[in-house]
């Protein structure tokens, strides 16, 4: 399949006219990468089983389908050059019959396949020898039973976990009865300093660039993120090696896109790799105005074959996402967030989702200023003024 830059076209002039793309899920990522897609002059395919997806109003060719179903992924990839994914839960089957016929898929199947299943990613990384929190496969509670001896930990379902959601601390046998089914990985519990994640991307020819490193504050009670710095409060040896582990990663899994490396700092100073997504992340999204190329754009650079964009750090920032239930008092949210937005560099990405329900991230802020700590400041009194308007 050939789609050369088509400049001289005379009925045309868009850069990337014969080019169809197209992204698996609808949710905020995918739009916020339809945004970046429109300044390359590029219309994009969606594929959500959600029709009011955030996507659906972005894209004019919109399809309804569940991205898991092989059938649905065949339908909507095969008519597309490119394709790419806003969330791995996708069916690889599908996406390597559509890679046979031609369409060029981004991360590759494979490599989804591999961050799709928790323990496979574990084990994945060690035989690269990338350091990863101990962890045993545990087929179901029967199983769990057997294991006990290695409580306290934190289970974990092997595939569709997300959010906290699938990610249980687990102390004694009487709690097994009401865990969520299995097949799960039992990890040893880490003391952890510092959550910290790391954007990467990687093209095609195996060039890597690294964003600095993010340091991701969570609220234990909910597993939620609460706050994301950048720069991340770390030393500089431990920059250092966080961008090299996860540059380490994008080689192991042979990524061609970008990724989000999560790894946990621990008290004892080691490093362990917890968790990827091969795609535009969350912990990512300070890189839309805090950085010189957003995480959406390296993504479309990669994926059309054009130069990775620099990643240097512009500012420092802080993200913090708004989750329901505090996003649905919505008259109290536009009272604070008519107080929020008079504050300088405070910049407001609402999702429109139709509906929420607990926990759902119904957009995010992103406060940047030259000091860090000035940032810190201003976001922590923005996350009080959307409390108060919630309650
Ligand atoms: P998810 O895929 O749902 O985001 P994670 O694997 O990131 O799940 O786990 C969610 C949170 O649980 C982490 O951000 C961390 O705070 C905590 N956690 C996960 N694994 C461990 C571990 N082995 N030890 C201690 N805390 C952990």
């Amino acid at each position: 399949m050939t789609f050369a830059l088509s400049i001289t076209r005379n009925d045309n002039l868009t850069m990337f006219s014969n080019l169809k793309i197209g992204i698996i899920g609808g949710g905020q990522l995918g739009a916020m990468l339809i945004k970046y897609a429109i300044d390359f002059g590029l219309d994009v395919a969606v594929l959500d089983a959600d029709p009011n997806a955030p996507c659906a109003r972005y894209s004019s060719s919109f399809k309804l389908g569940n991205s898991l179903n092989y059938d649905d992924v065949v339908k909507f990839g095969k008519e597309l050059d490119i394709l790419t994914i806003e969330k791995e839960a996708v069916d690889v089957n599908a996406l390597r019959y559509l890679r046979d016929k031609g369409v060029k898929v981004y991360p590759s199947p494979e490599t989804i396949e591999i961050i799709q299943d928790k323990y496979l990613q574990k084990t994945h990384l060690r035989s690269f020898n990338i350091p990863v929190v101990t962890g045993w496969l545990v087929t179901d509670r029967k199983d769990l039973e057997q294991h006990v001896e290695k409580f306290p930990g934190i289970l974990k379902k092997c595939t569709q976990g997300y959010d906290g959601k699938g990610v249980l601390k687990i102390q004694t046998v009487e709690e097994i009865k009401d865990v969520f089914e299995g097949p799960y990985v039992l990890e040893e519990l880490v003391d952890i300093k510092k959550e910290i994640s790391v954007i990467v991307s990687r093209n095609d020819s195996g060039l890597i660039e690294c964003y600095d490193p993010v340091h991701m504050v969570f609220d234990k009670e909910r597993m939620l993120l609460d706050f994301q710095i950048c720069p991340a409060d770390i030393t500089e040896d431990q920059a250092i090696k966080v961008c090299a582990i996860a540059k380490q990663v994008a080689e192991a899994v042979d990524l061609v896109g970008i990724m989000a490396v999560e790894m946990f700092i621990a008290t004892n100073g080691r490093i362990f790799v917890n968790e990827l997504a091969p795609r535009p992340h969350n912990s990512g999204h300070h890189t839309i105005e805090a950085a010189t190329t957003s995480q959406f754009e390296q993504q479309l650079r990669v994926i059309l074959g054009l130069p990775m964009g620099s990643t240097k750090t512009t500012t420092p920032s802080v993200m913090m996402n708004i989750i329901e239930p505090v996003a649905h008092r919505k008259q109290a949210i536009m009272e604070a967030l008519k107080t929020i937005l008079c504050t300088s560099d405070v910049h407001l990405h609402w999702y429109g989702k139709k509906e929420g329900f607990e926990g759902r991230k119904m957009g995010h802020i992103t406060v940047t200023d030259v000091v860090r700590e000035e940032a810190i400041s201003k976001s922590i009194m923005i996350k009080h003024l959307l409390k108060e308007g919630h309650e």
